[in-house]
C-alpha cells in the first residue's frame, strides 16, 4: 500500500495492539518452523527440550535458550543460514566494539523487508521525495551506510553517500548541494560542530538541514538538545543492531516518548541481565530480540546486552507499537569505581548540561596508590578558552561538584583545548580504563 502523508506503511503502521500480537505469533510460528529446517537450530532446539511446533502463545518462546554474541562467534557463519547459500545476497558484520565482529547474511527478501523498514522510520520524521538526504555514516560492512541509503532511494530523496569522517568536505557537500537531513553518529555531530566554527560558517544560517538521525552509539538527551539547537534541526533517536538488521529496529516518532519498535518484525523483551527472568512491565532491563520476519538468518532470544525500558502508555502518534525508551548504555559499558557503579552516559549528561562545556569528553581510570580514580578530560566551548583563567577554574569547580551529586564520586576535572580529545569516525571510546587490573585482562 501506498503511503498516506503521515505513514509509509499505513497497514502496519496504524495496527492496533491485538492485530499485532496475533501478526507476531504467526510470523514468530513460521520464523520457527523455517529454523527446525536447519541443522544448528534443530540441535539447539533438541538440546533445549523445545518442541518448535508446540509454541501458541509469545511467552512460550521462553523456553528457549538466549543467544548473544558469544553463539554467533567463532566457526562458521553459514551455521546460522535457514536458507542455502546460493540464496544469500549480501553480508553484513556488527562494528566490533566489544570484541569479534559478528557476521549476518541477507537474502534479497532481507534485504528488500529492510530497506522497506528504514524507509518506514525516515518517512515518520518527515523524509520526503523532495528532500536531500546526506548519509554520514560509514559504508561498507557497517549496516548504518547501506541500510539508510536504500531506504532514502525508495522514499525517492536525492541521496548523498558522504560516508563518514572528511570533515570539511561534508559542509561543502550540505551547501553545495543544499542537504536537509542528515544520518550521523552523534559524538560526530558535535565534532563537526567546531569544524564549521573553524571554516566560519554556523550550521543554522549556513546550511538547509532540517532533520538529524542520531544513532549508533549511546548519547543523552542532552546531546540532542545540543544538537538541536546548533544546527537548527528536529533529532530523531535511531536504534538498531546488525544481528537483527542494522537500523530500523527502534526508532523516534514525531513525539520523542521513545523510539517505536517494529513489532511486526522483531518481538522485544526486556530481562533481568543477571537473572534473566522478564522485569515487571516499564521497568529497566537488557533488551533482547527475536526476528520475526528475516529469511536467511533469523536469530532467536539475541541478548542485546543494551539496557533500557518499555515506555508505558500509549503514544500520542497513534501508533501502537511498542516503545523502549533511550538506551542507558549497554552493560558492559558500566565501570566501577571505589565501589560505586558508573555509566557514561551519567556523565554526559551533566557535562552537555553545563554551560561553557565543548564538543567533547573522555573519562580515564588510573590506579593511583592503590586507588581508582576517575579523571574526566573536557573539551572547553572556544569562547571560553581564550577567556579568564578565573571562569575556566568557575567551570571545572562546577562540573566537579555536579558530577559528584550524579555519580557519587568525586572525579578530577581536567578542562582541554577545544578539538584536542581524539574524535574518531566511529563510535566513540568514551572510556579508557588504564587501571592496574584492567591492563591485565
Ligand atoms: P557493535 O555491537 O559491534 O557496536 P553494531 O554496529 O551492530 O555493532 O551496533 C549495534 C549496537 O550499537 C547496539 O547494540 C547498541 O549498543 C548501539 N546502538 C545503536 N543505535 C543506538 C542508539 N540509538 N542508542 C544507543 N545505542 C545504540
Ligand atoms: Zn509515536
Amino acid at each position: 500500500m501506498a503511503a498516506d502523508g503521515m505513514h509509509w506503511d499505513p497497514v502496519m503502521e496504524t495496527m492496533d495492539g491485538e492485530e499485532l500480537r496475533a501478526l507476531q505469533l504467526k510470523r514468530l510460528r513460521g520464523t520457527l518452523e523455517r529454523c527446525a529446517g536447519s541443522p544448528f537450530y534443530r540441535e539447539w532446539f533438541k538440546e533445549a527440550g523445545f518442541d518448535p511446533a508446540a509454541v501458541f502463545s509469545l511467552e512460550d518462546i521462553r523456553r528457549l535458550p538466549f543467544m548473544d554474541k558469544d553463539t554467533l562467534r567463532g566457526g562458521d557463519p553459514t551455521r546460522f543460514l535457514t536458507v542455502p547459500k546460493d540464496d544469500v545476497v549480501r553480508m553484513h558484520s556488527s562494528s566490533g566494539t566489544t570484541g569479534q565482529a559478528t557476521v549476518i547474511f541477507h537474502t534479497a527478501r532481507d534485504v528488500e523487508a529492510w530497506t522497506e523498514l528504514v524507509a518506514r522510520c525516515m518517512y515518520m520524521a518527515g523524509v520526503r521525495r523532495s528532500d536531500v538526504f546526506q548519509n554520514m555514516m560509514g559504508y561498507g560492512l557497517f549496516t548504518g551506510g547501506l541500510g539508510f541509503h536504500y531506504a532514502a532511494e525508495r522514499i525517492g530523496a536525492m541521496v548523498i553517500p558522504a560516508g563518514s569522517g572528511n570533515s570539511r568536505r561534508q559542509i561543502q557537500l550540505m551547501r553545495d548541494f543544499h542537504t536537509t537531513a542528515v544520518h550521523v553518529i552523534p559524538s560526530y555531530a558535535l565534532y563537526l560542530l567546531e569544524v564549521f566554527a573553524d571554516v566560519g560558517l554556523d550550521p543554522r544560517g549556513d546550511t538547509d538541514l532540517r532533520i538529524a538521525f542520531l544513532g549508533a552509539e549511546p548519547h543523552t538527551e542532552s546531546l540532542r538538545r545540543r544538537i538541536e539547537e546548533s544546527y537548527g534541526v528536529g533529532a530523531f533517536n535511531s536504534y538498531g543492531l546488525s544481528e537483527m538488521c542494522g537500523p530500523g529496529v527502534a526508532f523516534e516518532c514525531p513525539a520523542k516518548l521513545g523510539m517505536h519498535v517494529w513489532e511486526d518484525s522483531f518481538l522485544v523483551e526486556v530481562v533481568d541481565p543477571g537473572t534473566l527472568e522478564p522485569v515487571a512491565e516499564g521497568g529497566e532491563g537488557e533488551l533482547v530480540f527475536t526476528s520475526l520476519n528475516r529469511e536467511g538468518m533469523p536469530l532467536l532470544r539475541y541478548r542485546t546486552r543494551d539496557l533500557s525500558s518499555i515506555v508505558e502508555g500509549t503514544c500520542p502518534c497513534g501508533r501502537e507499537h511498542r516503545r523502549i525508551s533511550r538506551i542507558k548504555g549497554r552493560s558492559d559499558d558500566m565501570f566501577i569505581v571505589k565501589g560505586v557503579n558508573i555509566f557514561p552516559m551519567q556523565v554526559e549528561k551533566v557535562l552537555l548540561g553545563v554551560l561553557g562545556v565543548g564538543s567533547n569528553y573522555q573519562i580515564v581510570l588510573d590506579t593511583v596508590g592503590a586507588m581508582d580514580e576517575m579523571r574526566v578530560l573536557v573539551e572547553v566551548a572556544g569562547e571560553l578558552w581564550h577567556g579568564e583563567v578565573r571562569e575556566l577554574n568557575r567551570l571545572r569547580s562546577r562540573i566537579m561538584e555536579e558530577l559528584r551529586q550524579e555519580v557519587l564520586v568525586t572525579p578530577r576535572v581536567e578542562l582541554v583545548e577545544p578539538g584536542s580529545l581524539p574524535a574518531g569516525e566511529g563510535k566513540a571510546v568514551r572510556v579508557l580504563d588504564e587501571r592496574e587490573h584492567a591492563r591485565e585482562d
